[in-house]
């Protein structure tokens, strides 16, 4: 199995980028990203290190997937959950889903000896949070980790039984941010020639490679695993481009789908594309890099508008309402980019209004209902 030495994680564009907002106060984090609370355990007999951040649980359960990584330190994690946190309750409010934000990560040890007890330990972090917190699969952990969790606690999603892998929804939604955005800001009807760049091929990365080259696109790929680059070349005639050249790559869309805060104030100089659209969460490193995207007349799709398709996977009850919804992503994003067009805001600061506006819409209806009972 291809493993990625902690050395590796994050990768040094992301390191660095990490070490310039990382804040070792909990508290001021937590104020700065309006966190309703902090949840930790550690389990010195299975090595579980456990984070749970929730956002906002005011509004319903707070869904977060489950994302375990070597983390350098725990301040990292801590930065990470936090962060990803807010962007669950971002995308969750725009999607209109009638459920909170939240997020858990794993500091991943370096064996696990009992699986069953790892996630059994795990479990009880959840259900002490009764329900405040549902989970399902991220980065790092994968279906058959959830049908484990799912033995030794009710709060999971997307395990084998329930709904499955996202990962497929989630690339269809890029694919519609994608093509949305094409026809926004290039006035493209379709992929056929058109050059995408896609950082990282795993689960979610794999599939819109896949979609892409169905639909005529023009493919550059990279990820640590040259095994998945090579897939790509062989079945997609993709280019395989070195990891570290990728963001730099001359091509009309960057689909970032590794890990997040890969567009910083030292990548944005040598950005090539012309749109960002992909499914890693957090890609910026921080606000203002939208701003400059924007200036510099780069299309930066908000990262939780685009790869909202996994949410609306592992909430949805039909296959009809999940694809209608999934299909929506195309008139959010060109919504966000004509209402940007139309003011001094750059899109990123259009759909943060846009979700915090509907955040305040679903708390005040809440209230009044339960004034009302
Ligand atoms: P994954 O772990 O299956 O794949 C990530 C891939 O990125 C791996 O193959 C890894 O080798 C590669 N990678 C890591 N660093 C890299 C680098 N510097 N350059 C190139 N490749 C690199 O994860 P996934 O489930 O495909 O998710 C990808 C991203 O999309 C994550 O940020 C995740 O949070 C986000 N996301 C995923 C889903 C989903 O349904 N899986 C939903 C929403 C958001």
């Amino acid at each position: 199995m291809f493993r990625v030495s902690v050395e590796d994680y994050p990768p040094s564009p992301i390191k660095a980028a990490q070490e310039e907002i990382v804040s070792n106060s909990y508290f001021q984090l937590c104020s700065r990203f309006q966190i309703e609370s902090l949840h930790i355990k550690s389990d010195q007999q299975t090595g579980l290190k456990a984070i749970i951040a929730i956002h906002n649980s005011r509004h319903g359960s707070a869904l977060g997937g489950t994302r375990s990584m070597p983390y350098a330190n725990e301040t990292l994690a801590v930065n990470d959950v936090v962060q990803l946190a807010q962007g669950m309750s971002y995308k969750s409010a725009f999607a209109d889903l009638t459920y909170g934000g939240g997020k858990a990560v794993l500091i991943q040890p370096e064996h696990i000896f009992d699986r069953n007890s790892y996630f059994a330990a795990y479990a009880e972090l959840i259900n002490s949070l009764n329900g405040k917190f549902i989970t399902a699969v991220d980065v790092g952990t994968s279906i058959q980790d959830m049908d484990v969790l799912a033995q030794y606690s009710d709060y999971v999603l997307s395990t084998s039984k329930q709904r499955g892998d996202p990962s497929t929804s989630t690339a269809q939604g890029v694919l519609q941010a994608i093509k949305s955005a094409l026809y926004q800001h290039l006035n493209q009807y379709e992929l056929n020639g058109i050059h995408v760049a896609i950082q990282g091929l795993g689960k979610v990365g794999i599939k819109l490679a896949q979609l892409l080259y169905t639909e005529g696109a023009v493919l550059s790929v990279s990820d640590l695993n040259p095994e998945l680059t090579q897939i790509c070349a062989d079945i997609f005639q993709a280019r395989i481009i070195k990891p570290e050249n990728l963001i730099n790559t001359h091509c009309d869309v960057l689909a970032p789908c590794a890990l997040g805060q890969v567009i910083t104030r030292q990548t944005i100089a040598s950005i090539q594309a012309k749109i960002i659209c992909g499914a890693a969460n957090n890609q910026l490193d921080n606000p203002e890099s939208a701003e400059k995207l924007h200036n510099k007349g780069i299309f930066y799709v908000p990262d939780y508008v685009a790869n909202a398709g996994g949410l609306i996977h592992v909430v949805t009850d039909s296959i009809d309402q999940r694809d209608r919804k999934i299909t929506e992503i195309y008139s959010a994003v060109s919504d966000i980019y004509q209402r940007s067009k139309h003011s001094t805001l750059s899109p990123l600061a259009v759909a943060n209004q846009i979700a915090e506006e509907k955040l305040s819409h679903q708390m005040y209806f809440r209230q009044t209902h339960e004034t009302r009972r």
